[in-house]
């Protein structure tokens, strides 16, 4: 029998829950988490951080752009 394995949360304080079978793993950083912190925004998930850095990307894109065209307005 493995031991038990223990909630991965890692935040201020380690969570020392077991983690819930099948639904406490999460896909997509492959981590195992208790019931409390088995959704990706309760865990801080990896995934939800490459998801908030894409839309931070996308957006400092979109204001580059914007930013182009405004100095070269400026310029006419
Ligand atoms: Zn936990
Ligand atoms: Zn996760």
């Amino acid at each position: 029998m493995p031991a038990k394995k223990r909630c991965q949360f890692q935040g201020d304080q380690k969570c020392t829950s077991a983690v819930l079978r099948i639904v406490g793993h999460c896909p997509h950083c492959s981590a195992d988490f208790c019931g409390n912190h088995r959704l990706p925004e309760h865990h801080s998930c990896a995934h939800m951080e490459d998801c908030r850095q894409q839309a931070f990307n996308k957006n400092k894109a979109k204001l580059e752009s914007e930013r182009t065209v405004a100095s070269k307005m400026a310029m006419t």
